[in-house]
């Protein structure tokens, strides 16, 4: 099948994106290039890890395929509205249509700078562009819908943060790049047509199946929640911190989008937080679901004139609040879904909740490793699990409750640890890990352990000879509590 570049959303209304090509880097090198993906984006050998692919994904060259535009937006960061926030160091080459029918964006991230720039250069270090590949990949061979990483390359130039960094280029495939923000810049016009011109995009865009609903714009919200409903309950069976769930930076398709201060939770503390700027823990790892659905309430406002439809405003406010309401029951549905499976079993089994709570508690209690607490109940024998519990008598007798149900519901205890086996994963992106690989990258320019992590993360679900160190947690030398958005 052909590749297949099309761009639609810089046709819709011209104050929604402006033309902006990327601006040159004096010397690209390649860090990582994602033939899987580019496989499945039908990408021509040619612009592959080639000469010509190095020249496009550094911004260097605009292959004839590609018209770059950066996308306005607005959005809430920690509260506070911003009406113009936008593309500031990014550009949409083009969209394109996979393999799988699907269209996606591809985009330069760090690329320089565009009308939405405000006061920043437009680029990026190495260290945030070393983390999103590895991260956003990780969460999608975890299984999280999300933006992928097709290119990684080191632009040979500086960029100035507090200190002088080495620069880099991300290119990011996502579903689109529309988010809460986007609804929230085109309100802001408070015009009717160029709402509904946006809404109905995204409807044709994301939610097809919104098109013939009775209120489509009313379907287009309730499906937008149910699909950041589950996001988030994935999120949170992985102990997976998003850490700026600015508007901004929730995805109206539903996949992960920004990985700046992002990490993964290590001992079950529904507190954690990693972000250095998130001092009051807004977006600690607990808070993930009410923020979601305080995002969600921004993103129905946007909607009111349309669900209104001219005339019933607190009609359309009402219906809008309710779907909003809705949010806290469908998500605890996805969540408990997810988390009492990481126990092998599911909702509706007797006292599944209850195990599953108790257990999270003992984690809590013991400052366990969550991540390692679930993949453990996998194993044959009991040996890591109880190590990891110091063998103590709530965990014995926590154990004992659990093995009966499991014996209960299942032929074999062997059946169920095959299951939980593909359930839990053994390997997600510690941070101390991903820390060390950026270090390595940066101080001795070697690229071995992002590699080693890159290879690693492909197959979470499969412990592999020879990276077996790489399931730990952090010892206290190690461990690297706090996160930098680095931008
Ligand atoms: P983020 O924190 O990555 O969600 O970015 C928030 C906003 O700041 C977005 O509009 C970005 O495009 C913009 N931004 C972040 N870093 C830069 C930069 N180095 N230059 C220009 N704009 C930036
Ligand atoms: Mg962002």
């Amino acid at each position: 099948m052909p590749f297949q570049p099309d761009l639609t959303y810089s046709k819709l209304d011209p104050r929604l994106s402006a033309s902006c090509a990327p601006t040159e880097v004096l010397d690209p090198q390649w860090i990582a290039f994602n033939d899987e993906l580019a496989e499945q984006l039908q990408l021509p050998a040619d612009y592959r890890a080639t000469a010509a692919g190095l020249q496009t994904f550094s911004g260097n060259q605009v292959p004839a395929w590609a018209q770059p535009t950066a996308l306005a937006y607005a959005g809430h960061q920690f509260a506070n509205y911003v009406p113009q926030l936008g593309d500031g160091r990014a550009v949409l080459l083009t969209e394109v249509i996979a393999n799988n029918g699907q269209r996606y964006d591809i985009q330069l991230k760090g690329s320089g700078r565009t009308p939405y720039s405000r006061g920043g250069d437009g680029r990026s270090p190495l260290g945030p562009v070393l983390r999103e590949y590895l991260v956003s990949e990780a969460m999608h061979h975890l299984g999280v819908p999300t933006t992928r990483a097709l290119a990684a390359v080191a632009t040979g130039e500086m960029v100035q943060r507090e200190n002088a960094l080495p620069g880099a280029i991300l290119t990011r495939v996502a579903a689109s790049h529309l988010r809460v923000g986007t609804a929230q810049y085109v309100l802001a016009f408070k015009q009717r047509d160029l709402l509904q011109q946006f809404a109905d995009y995204v409807i044709s865009r994301h939610y097809p199946q919104c098109a013939d609903a009775d209120d489509r714009y009313l379907a287009l919200l309730d499906a937008v929640i149910d699909n950041q409903a589950a996001l988030i309950a994935k999120w949170m069976s992985l102990g997976f911190i998003h850490g700026v769930m600015n508007t901004d930076n929730m995805s109206l398709s539903g996949e992960t989008i920004d990985y700046g201060p992002c990490a993964f939770m290590e001992a079950y503390d529904p507190a954690t937080v990693f972000s250095f700027i998130d001092r009051r823990g807004r977006y600690a790892y607990q808070n993930q679901p009410a923020i979601g659905s305080w995002n969600l309430a921004r993103f129905a406002e946007t909607l009111l004139p349309l669900i209104a439809n001219g005339d019933d405003t607190d009609g359309a406010i009402a219906k809008a609040t309710a779907a909003v309401e809705n949010f806290e029951s469908v998500y605890e549905r996805y969540y408990w879904q997810q988390m009492t499976a990481k126990l092998g079993l599911t909702p509706d089994t007797a006292n599944a909740k209850r195990l599953t709570q108790d257990y999270l508690d003992l984690m809590q209690q013991q400052q366990v490793d969550f991540t390692l607490a679930f993949r453990f109940l996998g194993d044959a024998d009991s040996n890591r699990l109880g190590e990891l519990f110091e063998h103590s008598e709530a965990w014995q007798a926590w154990h004992q409750r659990w093995t009966q149900v499991v014996k209960a519901e299942y032929a074999s205890i062997d059946d169920a640890k095959t299951k939980l086996n593909r359930t839990n994963p053994a390997y997600i992106p510690r941070n101390h890990l991903v820390e060390a690989a950026i270090k390595e990258a940066i101080q001795d320019g070697s690229l071995a352990l992002f590699n080693q992590l890159n290879q690693v993360l492909q197959m979470p679900f499969v412990e592999q000879d020879g990276s077996l160190e790489l399931l730990q947690p952090a010892t206290a030398e190690q461990a690297v509590p706090r996160t930098f958005c680095g931008t």
